[in-house]
């Protein structure tokens, strides 16, 4: 570790939203770093130097059993951790701010720290103080930053959500000159705490979805790009790290890459473009920044095709609640409601595919396939839960050992898992034409290396401490030497207990204690009261004294002297033979790495499958068909949330089918126009079909009774402004900048949703809107799509387009209260029943009984005919030209008319009336 210089440890950070507002001081700011001052400390000059190195982040200094900041970086830190702001010292006449958090804890603030955005430079003593002090009394213990830590390049569990990878995302953008380029971007993600590391390019869109699959934990990017405003809005809130422009150098890509795999080229891994090859080794080079030389065990890069997955953008994930509700929660998410897996590897991938279904029929068959495997075999899905459960996070201990981070129960998870993986190798071999998945995975248990587990086993005591330096976690019995070490230091403290209890006679002092600590070894203490006694003959003969403190008075003995270095001795050499130890079996294992990962990924992959089956099997889902055609035929689809959310009120979800195929003879699919009161079912009736179609493609089962689908590319959905307002942000702009992404983007392979779009404005604009939007989607995207709405007179459009088709949910009237069905038929809707719906919610019977009074005169007006009126006038996409009938404005003409009484006019006056009408028909056009 010491050889690297400072320079290279520096990050060039230009500057970083996540400091803006909280600036970590920088070089020449506010640090004084007058390090020639003969005013300072030798620490303080320690301490300025490296700070000097590490400007841009929170610099944790180690003194002893605590990291201490200080200057700025205390001052920030106390705010951001409500710890206490102390000071320490003077620097050029003023006092130095201090706050310090305990080593043992320093987890729990790192995790607070990192989510508030900041980056921390841990700077460990590096050696021994004794060492330190045989140098002279005033030398400073050497330290050094042994690791930046930073969000997207954490490894501890506590720092880590299990369930979810944490990713550092690096983003490159192809220079606008270069025309071989053929993406815009590419983007490289790396979990270092599993080893996963994907590479692919796309275009602005594309990137936006990336984000938002991906959900980095840090995002790395040049300064360029980083001051872009276009590429900005993708990062919106998430934590982003501008690097210099060295780390994305296209030039030396491919040397980084290949020197840290220790490979010849990268065309090992597969072919990579030059902006994939940019993306990933400027993730490589952070890594290797952050973590100071230390290698986390990754895989090497896999090159995801373009178009591989099903496409969702940022929007439509929010919208159909994938991985969270729209209030941010997991619970009432897709995710929640089908994760049944029992490790966090499963977990992890579960929501991997979640987040990014496939779009290859064949690959989806093979994932379905194995879940169809654990469907049929109880056994089987019983069996492999029971060893799976069994079997801890093998990727992150790994990552943590190969790092040189681990501790003793790293080994143990490595021990435990590997176990599970020989047993659920063995299980999986007795089951029969085993899908490939599946028999994939067993592959890669079989080839677990079983001899470092019983290596393991062997080694680790039952009881095991979370530091090595704790010592204690070797088994007695395991090496003879240690043992002999550990009986001598044990009987040397027996030793020391007799000899308290011998003092204690021999001085008749009953509370004499011998206690120990770090300055001055073994002592005996008494209180004051009985220090004279001590201090006087004869016991002064055997007592020496060495310290008189306020309320006790403290000695050594030669006996204590001789025993303190046996002692010491004893218990250090235990634990530097344990020590030993450790990194042995730690050295084995990472000898193992690459089996020992591939093993995880199984494990990981195993508890998926079984896990989706289990849903399958509890929940009665079905296998999809999922196929090249453009069917979408869902008989008997259920939505997966609500129909649990539910049963849990003991209510029945009501099932619907929903055909978007096309219809015979056609080449694109159809178009629901789904009308019905509010609360009628309408939305969940749509997600129902999106959220489907995701199951279906990531390799689930579905809830229906049976399911053909088309594969879909690319996934949109939207939603009214005024059904928007969880998200704070009922702007009518909004849903029209969402509803324009649709309209230009979607193409043939493409499943849209729209929930009451054109509802954020007035009602004849919005009906505008909506009815162009149906047209676009209908004669020019050519779609799959589903579009709910309260505007009636949509229903209209059925007559004119071929492939939409009208669906309202049924509602029941009875005694002038509204029941509904939830049941998805054909037709329309007669009628909004707002003010039956606005009588359940409780409004006062006095305003239900006005409200009734105005809709029948409202209806009594005819506002029936615009409909009929617009199909007839409304030749497709010229709707200009018949606008002002639908706007329903005062109409001079009309009105000229309708004052005319024919049976009052002479001949005179009624072609003088008609000369009138025509100049101001004239007039009008
Ligand atoms: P809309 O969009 O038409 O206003 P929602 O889709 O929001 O109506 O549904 C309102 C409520 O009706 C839901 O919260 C749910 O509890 C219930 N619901 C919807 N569809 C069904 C169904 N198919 N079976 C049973 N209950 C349903
Ligand atoms: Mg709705």
């Amino acid at each position: 570790m010491s050889g690297h210089g400072k320079t290279s440890r520096c990050m060039n950070v230009v500057s970083s939203k996540i400091t803006s507002e909280e600036a970590v001081p920088v070089e020449g700011a506010a640090v004084p770093l007058a390090v020639s001052d003969a005013a300072v400390t030798p620490m303080m000059k320690q301490y300025l130097e490296i700070k000097a190195a590490n400007p841009d982040c929170l610099l944790f200094y180690r003194m002893g059993d605590f990291y201490e900041l200080f200057f700025q970086d205390a001052e920030i830190a106390s705010r951001a951790l409500n710890i206490v702001l102390t000071r320490r010292g003077k620097h050029n006449g003023a006092d130095i701010p201090m706050c310090g958090v305990p080593v043992v804890r320093s987890d729990e603030y790192l995790h607070k720290l990192i989510a508030a955005g900041f980056r921390v430079a841990v700077c460990e003593q590096i050696e021994d103080p004794a060492e330190a002090k045989k140098r002279g009394a005033k030398s400073v213990v050497q330290r050094d930053v042994t690791r930046l830590i930073t969000a997207g390049t954490l490894t501890e569990d506590s720092l880590l959500d299990a369930r979810r990878n944490n990713y550092l995302v690096a983003i490159v953008r192809a220079k606008a000159s270069s025309a071989d380029a053929a993406a815009q971007f590419a983007l490289a993600a790396l979990d270092i705490s599993t080893s996963e590391f994907r590479v692919m390019e796309c275009d602005r869109a594309g990137l936006a979805a990336e984000i938002a699959r991906i959900e980095p934990g840090e995002i790395i990017v040049s300064d360029a790009l980083y001051g872009d405003p276009e590429v900005a809005q993708y990062f919106r809130e998430l934590a982003v790290t501008p690097l210099t422009r060295d780390v994305f150098d296209g030039a030396t890509a491919e040397r980084r890459l290949s020197a840290y795999f220790a490979v010849a080229t990268t065309e090992a891994f597969g072919a990579f473009s030059r902006l994939e090859l940019t993306a990933a080794a400027a993730c490589i080079t952070y890594v290797e920044r952050t973590q100071l030389g230390a290698r986390p065990p990754l895989s090497p890069p896999t090159r995801e095709a373009v178009g591989a997955t099903l496409m969702i953008d940022a929007a439509t994930r929010a919208n159909l609640e994938l991985m969270r509700t729209l209030s941010g929660e997991r619970r009432g998410a897709l995710i929640a409601a089908i994760d049944r897996t029992v490790t966090p590897a499963g977990a992890r991938l579960l929501s991997a595919r979640l987040a990014a279904p496939l779009t290859d029929p064949d690959a989806i068959a093979k994932r379905l396939d194995a879940v169809a495997l654990f469907v049929g075999d109880g056994a089987a899905r019983a069996d492999v839960r029971a060893q799976l459960g069994a079997a801890p996070d093998l990727a992150r201990a790994l990552a943590r050992l190969v790092l040189q981070r681990g501790g003793p129960r790293d080994l143990a998870a490595i021990r435990d898992g590997l176990a599970a993986a020989g047993e659920l190798a063995c299980r999986l071999q007795t089951i029969e034409d085993i899908p490939s998945e599946l028999a994939a995975a067993a592959q890669a248990l079989v080839d677990v290396p079983v001899e470092i587990a019983a290596a393991l086993s062997a080694a680790l005591s039952d009881d095991l401490p979370h530091l090595k330096r704790d010592g204690g976690f070797v088994r007695a019995g395991y090496d003879t030497s240690l043992d002999e070490t550990r009986a001598l230091r044990d009987e040397s403290r027996r030793v020391v207990a007799a000899l308290q209890a011998r003092y204690a006679d021999e001085s008749g002092v009953r509370a004499l204690k011998v206690r120990h600590n770090n300055v001055l070894g073994y002592f005996v203490e008494v209180t004051a009261q009985h220090g004279e006694k001590l201090l006087a003959p004869p016991l002064n003969a055997t007592f020496i004294h060495r310290q008189t403190l306020a309320g006790q008075v403290r000695f050594t003995t030669t006996e204590l002297a001789a025993l303190e270095a046996k002692i010491a001795s004893a218990a250090d050499r235990a634990l530097g033979m344990e020590l030993g130890i450790f990194d042995r079996l730690a050295a084995q294992v990472t000898g193992a790495a690459e089996p020992i990962k591939r093993a995880a990924q199984a494990l990981g992959i195993l508890d998926v499958e079984a896990a989706l089956a289990v849903l399958a099997v509890e929940r009665d889902y079905v296998r999809p068909e999922v196929d090249r055609s453009l069917e979408f035929a869902i008989e008997g689809g259920r939505h997966p949330v609500v129909e649990q959310a539910l049963q849990k009120d003991g209510g029945p979800f009501v099932a619907n089918d929903c055909v978007l195929s096309p219809p015979a003879g056609e080449n694109a699919g159809r178009i629901y126009v789904v009308t019905g009161p509010n609360m009628a079912g309408k939305s969940t009736f749509l997600r129902q079909n999106a959220l489907i179609a995701v199951l279906a493609q990531m390799g689930s089962f579905v809830p229906a009774r049976h399911a053909r689908i088309g594969v879909i590319d690319r996934l949109f959905s939207r939603v009214g402004a005024a059904d928007d307002l969880a998200r704070g942000r009922s702007t009518f702009m909004v849903e029209m900048v969402e509803t324009a992404a649709i309209l230009n983007q979607a193409g043939e392979r493409a499943l849209v949703i729209l929930d009451e779009i054109g509802r954020g404005t007035a009602t004849f604009d919005g009906l505008s809107i909506a009815w162009a939007a149906i047209e676009h989607l209908h004669e020019t995207n050519r779609c799959r799509a589903l579009f709910a709405t309260h505007f009636h007179e949509l229903t209209a459009l059925s007559a004119k387009l071929a492939r939409l088709h009208n669906a309202t949910v049924r509602v029941k009237e009875w005694h002038g209260d509204v029941v509904f069905l939830h049941e998805v038929v054909a037709g329309a809707a007669d009628r909004s029943y707002g003010i039956q719906v606005a009588k359940l919610a409780g409004l006062p019977h006095a305003v239900i009984e006005r409200a009734k009074l105005v809709l029948a005169q409202l209806e009594s007006q005819d506002r029936a005919s615009p409909a009929r009126t617009l199909i007839d006038d409304l030749p497709l996409f010229a709707a200009r030209r018949a606008a002002p009938a639908a706007t329903g404005e005062p109409d001079a003409l009309a009105e000229a008319l309708a004052a005319l009484n024919p049976d009052e006019m002479s001949p005179r006056d009624a072609l003088e009336a008609l000369y009138a009408l025509k100049l101001k028909a004239a007039k009008k056009s």
